[in-house]
C-alpha cells in the first residue's frame, strides 16, 4: 500500500510518499509560501535529482494538486497515477481529550478538530485545509489523521491538572496536554526494539530536544507525564520559547511595559530561549561554537539549557521512581554530542556512564552511546514522525474494511 503523508502550516505543506510494504520513502518535498506571490514546490524524489518550482499557489487544494502532478511526472515522479495512493495520514497538533489516538477522517472528526481551534489557533486551522485539499483531489482515498497530543492522553489527572480553580478545567479545558507525542511514542518504541526488551518493563525518558523541545516520561510504554502543558510553551527552555518561568512575569510584564495579550505571547515564543539569552541566535550550532570560543552569552545559554533539561530529566526520574533508558533525540538530541555529553555528566548520581567516544560517531541509525557499566541505557534514536503517521494510517484504513 501506498501512504501520503501531509504536514500542513498556514503557508506551508510538507509530504512524503511511503511504499508501506517495505516502509520506503518513495518522494519527499515541501511547498512554501502558500497564499502570497511566487510559492515554492522542491520535490525529492529518492533516488533522483531535487527539483524546485516556482509558481501561484493561493490555497493548500492547489498545492497538493501541484505533488500530486510531481508524483506522477514523467521526469521527476514515481507513481504511474495517482490512484496508487491509497491513504493519507495527516499530522493534526491538537487533538484534545477526544483523540486518543489516529483516527478515520468522517464529518464527525473534522468537526472536532474544527471545535478544538480554540487549543491550537495557529495550527489546527491548516490540518483541515490540508484534509480538505486531499479530499478533493484524491475523492474516495481514506484520510487518517495522528495527532500530537494523543499519546500523552495516558496521563493521570494529578498530573494533566494544573493547581489553579477546577473551573477553569471545567469550562475551557485548560490542563497538561503535551506535544510531540507521535515523536515520543516511535522512539520510546524504537529503544524497546533496539533493546531487544519488552517495553512494558521499562521506565524510558525521551528527551525530544530540537527547535521546540519536550521531554516525556514513559513507563511501560505510555506517557505518564510531559513537560510541555496547554500549550507547547511550557517545560524546557527552547531555541526562541522562554519554557517554564513564575506566571506572574506575564503579569508584571504586561503591566510595565505596557504589552498586549499577543505583544507578550510572541515575546515568550518567538524572543526568548537560547536566543534571547545569548543575544544572538536560537540555533545550538551557533550557541555551542560562541560557548567554545568563550563568548559569555552564548557560555550562559548553553549553560541554562543544559541545566533546565538536567533538571527535567531528574525530575521524570522521581516520577518513575528509576529511569532504565534516556533516549535523545531530534535536531539538537541527534546531533549535539556535546550537549549529550553535559548533560549526562551530571546524571552520575543514577548510575549514568555515557561513552565519550561513542557519543561522538555520527550515524543516522539508533545506537547506544552509554558504557556497559552504565544503570541506565543511553540511546540516540532519529525521531520520525511521518513514517509514524504512516504505520497508524496504514492499520486503521486496514481495520476500516
Ligand atoms: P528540529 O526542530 O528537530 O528540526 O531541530 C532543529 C534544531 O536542531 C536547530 O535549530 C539546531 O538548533 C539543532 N541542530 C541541528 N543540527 C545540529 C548540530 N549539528 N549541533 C547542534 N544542534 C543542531
Amino acid at each position: 500500500m501506498k501512504v501520503l503523508v501531509i504536514n500542513a502550516g498556514s503557508s506551508s505543506l510538507k509530504y512524503q510518499l511511503y511504499d508501506m510494504t517495505d516502509e520506503t520513502v518513495l518522494a519527499k518535498g515541501l511547498v512554501e509560501r502558500i497564499g502570497m506571490d511566487s510559492s515554492i514546490l522542491t520535490h525529492k524524489p529518492t533516488g533522483k535529482e531535487e527539483v524546485t518550482e516556482v509558481s501561484e499557489i493561493l490555497e493548500h487544494t492547489t498545492a497538493i494538486r501541484k505533488v500530486l502532478e510531481k508524483l506522477t511526472d514523467k521526469e521527476h515522479g514515481v507513481l504511474s497515477s495517482v490512484d496508487e495512493i491509497q491513504a493519507v495520514g495527516h499530522r493534526v497538533v491538537h487533538g484534545g481529550e477526544t483523540f486518543k489516538g489516529s483516527a478515520l477522517v468522517t464529518p464527525e472528526v473534522k468537526a472536532e478538530i474544527r471545535r478544538l481551534f480554540d487549543l491550537a489557533p495557529l495550527h489546527n486551522p491548516p490540518a483541515i485545509m490540508g484534509i480538505n485539499a486531499a479530499e478533493v483531489n484524491m475523492p474516495g482515498v481514506p484520510n487518517v489523521v495522528a495527532f500530537d497530543t494523543a499519546f500523552h492522553q495516558t496521563m493521570e489527572e494529578k498530573v494533566y491538572l494544573y493547581p489553579i480553580p477546577k473551573v477553569l478545567y471545567k469550562k475551557h479545558r485548560i490542563r497538561r496536554y503535551g506535544a510531540h507525542g507521535t515523536s515520543h511514542q516511535y522512539v520510546s518504541r524504537v529503544a524497546a526494539e533496539f533493546l531487544n526488551r519488552p517495553i512494558e518493563e521499562l521506565k524510558i525518558i525521551t528527551c525530544h530536544i530540537g527547535n521546540g523541545a519536550s521531554l516525556t516520561a514513559v513507563k511501560g510504554g505510555v506517557s505518564v507525564d510531559t513537560s510541555m502543558g496547554l500549550t507547547p510553551l511550557e517545560g524546557l527552555m527552547m531555541g526562541t520559547r522562554s519554557g517554564d518561568l513564575d506566571p506572574t512575569v506575564v503579569t508584571f510584564v504586561m503591566n510595565k511595559e505596557e504589552l498586549s495579550i499577543s505583544e507578550v505571547n510572541s515575546m515568550l515564543n518567538k524572543h526568548s530561549g537560547l536566543l534571547a539569552i545569548s543575544g544572538s541566535s536560537s540555533d545550538m550550532r551557533d550557541i555551542t561554537d560562541g560557548w567554545e570560543a568563550g563568548k559569555p552569552n552564548e557560555t550562559l545559554a548553553f549553560e541554562m539549557y543544559e541545566y533546565r533539561l538536567r533538571k527535567y530529566i531528574g525530575a521524570y526520574a522521581a516520577a518513575m521512581n528509576g529511569v532504565d533508558v534516556i533516549v535523545f533525540t531530534a535536531g539538537v538530541g541527534e546531533n549535539s554530542a556535546i550537549v549529550r555529553e553535559k548533560t549526562c555528566e551530571n546524571l552520575s548520581y543514577l548510575g549514568v556512564e555515557l561513552d565519550k567516544e561513542l557519543n561522538k560517531v555520527r550515524s543516522g541509525e539508533p545506537r547506544r552511546i552509554s558504557t556497559p557499566n552504565s544503570k541506565v541505557e543511553i540511546l540516540v534514536i532519529p525521531t520520525n514522525e511521518e513514517l509514524m503517521i504512516a504505520r497508524d494510517t496504514l492499520q486503521i484504513v486496514q481495520e476500516s474494511k
